[in-house]
């Protein structure tokens, strides 16, 4: 086995197995050195959208690193920036009209909370409060941990991470609360910002929400002048079934961050939309209430050619076809867990499928994490468990065959983990 130098994200090394090397991915599969093709159930941490490499966006940026390299996004502008920005304000839910770029779902994140504190800022109102939801995740950077759920991920860096107000995830005939919880914050007049993830929060257990409670959520934020964040990170392109989350409710957010399927899952790059408004309250000719936000990478010119090709197979090709038959096909097999004593809360969100294994110890570091991802790897899946939870999320050219084996490596892995547990 080969040494290595690398330190992987999300990753006890002293618990591990060395790594294996992938040499090529394709449509649905990673192929690594040993001559597995393993079937990306997980689309790649939730990047990959339409499958490994799709041609037409591999070939745009061919094209553009022809072309380009990084541009300073301060002093200039180019094309595939122009072009990709008025592209997602055609897609975008209504009244976004600005497009601030950055390079991950954390960095858009924090762009859109300092926009939010910012807009209040310029405008000498005193808001600084921002309310999210309990259990959920927006990035690993200090900013986008402060407003994620507390827990063993950021134990360590708690002291210095900011305080935010978190409502109670709306579990289904207990929506009240959260709404309740919300408009009380409001009532204060402090609140700034509501941060959310659209329809379904996601490393927090892939657990759903009503469309009516986003909807809620987005009218009372508006009633008291509080800005509505959606954090389409994960849901965004294609995920829970329509391009983004925010569709299904009707809710048309003040701030939208989208990375992940930007660029179809081909280069990192991220985008911090916003409204007139929000844009606004930072246009002055006092140069202190400039948005001072910048990454070096911001709007490269290949990711943004990338995006803009990722468009096009947004416009040109059957994806919401796609994305419905993936969701029917999760359907039809979540079907035969459905009642199932091995299994919990069989759900599903668009092209998400999840269900939690009935096993005593929960939470993210439970043993049963670890074992099971093992045991998808030597099936020829990659499914990484959040804790109990085993989740779904294919690309969208998985066939149907490839998903009636992963459903099948479900049922046998649920039931060997049973057995190992059983006294
Ligand atoms: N927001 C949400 C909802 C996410 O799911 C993620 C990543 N899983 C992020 C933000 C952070 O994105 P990134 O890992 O690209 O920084």
């Amino acid at each position: 086995m080969r040494s290595s130098r690398v330190w992987h994200p999300f990753t006890q090394h002293a618990l591990e197995a060395p790594m294996r090397r992938v040499l090529k991915t394709e449509g649905a599969f990673l192929f690594d050195e040993d001559g597995r093709r393993i079937f990306d159930a997980i689309s790649s941490w939730w990047v990959i959208t339409h499958g490994h490499r799709h041609p037409v966006i591999m070939n745009s940026i061919r094209k553009a690193s022809d072309q380009f390299d990084q541009v300073i996004f301060a002093e200039f502008t180019h094309e595939p920036a122009e072009a990709l920005a008025e592209g997602l304000i055609d897609l975008s839910p209504r009244g976004l009209q600005h497009v601030f770029f950055s390079d991950s779902g954390s960095t858009a994140v924090e762009v859109a909370i300092k926009m939010a504190l910012g807009t209040f800022h310029n405008r000498d109102i005193k808001r600084n409060r921002i309310v999210v939801m309990e259990d959920a995740y927006h990035g690993d950077t200090i900013g986008a941990m402060s407003v994620g759920a507390r827990g063993i991920f950021n134990a360590p860096f708690e002291p210095l991470l900011f305080g935010v107000e978190r409502i109670p995830f709306p579990e289904a005939e207990h929506e009240q609360i959260s709404l309740d919880a919300f408009e009380a914050s409001c009532r204060s007049g402090k609140t700034a910002a509501i941060l959310i993830e659209p329809l379904i929060v996601g490393a927090g257990g892939m657990k759903p929400y009503s469309p009516s409670i986003l909807h809620e959520l987005r009218a009372i934020a508006r009633r008291y002048g509080c800005l509505f964040i959606a954090d389409e990170v994960m849901t965004g392109w294609g995920r829970t079934g329509t391009l983004f989350a925010c569709e299904q409710a009707d809710v048309k957010p003040d701030i939208l961050c989208t990375s992940k399927g930007l660029t179809g899952g081909s280069l990192p790059l991220a985008a911090t939309l916003c409204t007139e408004d929000v844009f606004e309250a930072h246009l002055s000719q006092d140069r202190r209430k400039t948005f001072f936000h910048s990454s070096s990478y911001t709007a490269n010119p290949i990711a943004c050619a990338a995006a803009v090709a990722n468009l096009s197979v947004w416009n040109d090709e059957p994806v919401r076809a796609r994305l419905a038959a993936l969701s029917d096909m999760h359907t039809h097999h979540l079907r035969r867990f459905a009642g199932d004593p091995r299994f919990a809360n069989v759900r599903k969100c668009g092209t998400i499928a999840a269900l939690d294994l009935n096993v005593s110890s929960g939470g993210y570091l439970a043993e049963v994490g670890p074992r099971m991802r093992k045991l998808f790897r030597e099936r020829g899946l990659l499914i990484r468990p959040l804790g109990n939870v085993i989740y779904l999320m294919p690309p969208y050219c998985t066939a149907a065959a490839e998903l009636a084996l992963a459903y099948d490596a479900i049922d046998e892995v649920a039931s060997e983990i049973i057995r190992e547990r059983a006294p």
